[in-house]
């Protein structure tokens, strides 16, 4: 088998995978890897991933510039693009619809919360690209402003997109942002998420040099009380993760009941300042820095 052959063939088990795994519906999702330096093997445009075979490829130049292929190259090809030419050190691009992380991308709410060791030594954070019209030069564009620094991400209202060193690493990516997903979606039906702490965060990612493993950038240090806007941490050149201070522990609560917790703190120093206490209200460090980034929050 020629190395091309071998790459055709991969692409069809990756595809054949992504549909069995309902990542994709229909004609849904794309796939490439370079071949060589200065061309592409593509996923064509309209087709089922689930039933591809290998002749069906195309092969276009790095300016998606179709150079061989009976059928039209994907419809996202300006998506996929845009990675190789930001990313020199990205083998293979992978798009789908799995339905739990596009659950998270139409609800608007990132995959970046510190919750699993394996997902912060692997992926980091999975931010959200803003809504771009599918299959226009508005998805690249999105997908700039993280592709340096994260080997996966959301797409605002549409899908998901991962990279790899070649299309298993970046079919990987995606199965564990799906199972990240789940597990996150899981949790917070049973009404809980605790964190893993800030401190464990920074060892977990020390890690990733022993486990061998390649991450596009470091997490971005803590922004502490003044929220990552302010800090200045850009997605760009960092990972930004939701993990306070354990101030010793490894696990903090569910920060989404923080401001539910801080307000019954609130009511019930009211309540009982008709008792006679002057009517002060005391909050600790944690739950005045809870308030301020939940303020800046609902200001972005
Ligand atoms: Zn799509």
């Amino acid at each position: 088998m020629t190395p091309e052959s071998s790459l055709r063939a991969d692409i069809v088990e990756v595809g054949r995978r992504m549909y069995a795994r309902a990542y994709t519906a229909s004609n849904d999702g794309n796939i490439s890897v370079r071949l060589g330096t200065d061309r592409l093997l593509m996923t064509p445009k309209s087709v089922c991933k689930g039933f591809m075979t290998p002749d069906m490829m195309c092969i276009t130049d790095l300016d998606g510039k179709k150079l061989s292929g009976d059928r039209d190259p994907s419809s996202e090809m300006l998506m996929h693009l845009e990675v190789y030419r930001q990313r020199p050190d990205v083998q293979s691009v992978v798009h789908a619809h799995p339905p739990i992380a596009t659950g998270f991308a139409v609800a608007g709410i990132p995959l970046n919360r510190a919750v699993l060791a394996e997902v912060l030594t692997t992926l980091g954070s999975i931010p959200i690209a803003e809504y771009a019209t599918p299959s226009t030069s508005e998805l690249p564009q999105a997908v700039r402003k993280y592709i340096k620094a994260h080997d996966g991400m959301l797409l605002a209202n549409h899908g998901a997109l991962t990279v790899g060193a070649d299309v298993y690493a970046a079919y990987y990516k995606m199965e564990t942002i799906e199972h990240f997903a789940k597990i996150s979606f899981v949790a917070r039906l049973l009404g809980n998420e605790n964190l893993i702490a800030r401190e464990e965060v920074e060892r977990l990612q020390a890690l990733r040099g022993t486990y061998g493993i390649k991450a596009p950038a470091p997490i971005c240090p803590d922004p502490g009380a003044l929220g990552d806007l302010i800090a200045g941490n850009d997605p760009a050149s960092c990972q930004i993760v939701e993990a306070p201070a354990g101030g010793g522990s490894r696990l903090v609560p569910d920060s989404a009941d923080r401001p539910a917790a801080i307000l019954s703190r609130i009511e019930g120093a009211a309540g009982s300042a008709t008792a006679g206490d002057e009517g002060e209200i005391r909050l600790t460090y944690r739950e005045l820095t809870a308030l301020i980034e939940d303020a800046i929050r609902s200001l972005r």
